[in-house]
């Protein structure tokens, strides 16, 4: 099993390049923020758990998130190659993705830190338009659909994520720095950090990382 990690402040564009690189490549894209969706729109026991701190953009516990990927690792096959999308979000989950990696004969190969100047973040998040029906990411003036509010690939309807709103987006971003940034230190120290620079478009994002990819 091969796994590689995309690191960066919510509004970096992980999911975007994550989409960009899954489609060059045979990674698949391991996004546990659309896993919480989905969970939270099934009303299943861990979307009831998650709701309330996805609302406020507080990070959902620890044990809940290492539940979900734990039950996605153990569909996996061993040639499998994953692309973690905004995990680890803690050191913790950093520490048990090494434990659950290494029982499998693997580990963290790569870890791309996207750099995206904080400006660009806020304007990226509260523009940011997503897909009812398929989960496609637009921006209403960066990656605009072709019919404002539908979605190009589906024609489902485009709507705001609710922890999108400004203040939620704040809050977010501060999570961030308390929460997830000191992950940067973690992986340069085992010398596996690589930059990317997010702060162009998404093909050129896409294009630097997948130069980088081992
Ligand atoms: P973004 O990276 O833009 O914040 P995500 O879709 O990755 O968006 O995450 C949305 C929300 O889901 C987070 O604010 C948090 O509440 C929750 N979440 C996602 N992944 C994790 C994680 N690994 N640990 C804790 N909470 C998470």
């Amino acid at each position: 099993m091969k796994a590689i990690i995309l690191l960066g402040a919510p509004g970096a564009g992980k999911g975007t390049l994550a989409e960009g690189v899954r489609k060059e490549t045979d990674y698949q894209h391991v996004s546990t923020g659309d896993m919480l969706r989905v969970a939270v729109k099934a009303g299943t026991p861990t979307g009831l758990e998650a709701k309330s701190y996805m609302e406020k953009g507080e990070l959902v516990p620890d044990d809940v998130i290492l539940r979900i990927v734990g039950e996605r690792l153990a569909e996996g096959r061993p040639e499998d190659k994953l692309m973690f999308d905004g995990f680890p979000r803690t050191l913790e989950q950093a520490r048990q993705l090494d434990a659950v990696l290494e029982k499998a004969g693997a580990k963290v190969d790569q870890v791309f830190l996207l750099d995206v100047p904080t400006e660009t973040i806020v304007s990226r998040l509260s523009g940011r338009r997503i897909c009812k029906g398929c989960g496609a990411v637009y921006h209403v003036t960066n990656i605009p659909p072709k019919a404002e509010g539908v979605c190009d690939k589906c024609g489902g309807p485009l709507y705001q994520r609710p922890d999108d709103s400004e203040a939620t987006v704040l809050n977010r971003l501060e999570v961030y720095q308390r929460q997830t940034a000191s992950l940067i230190d973690f992986y340069e120290q085992k010398g596996i950090l690589i930059h990317v620079n997010a702060g162009t478009t998404p093909q050129d994002a896409t294009k630097e990382m997948l130069s980088k990819l081992a």
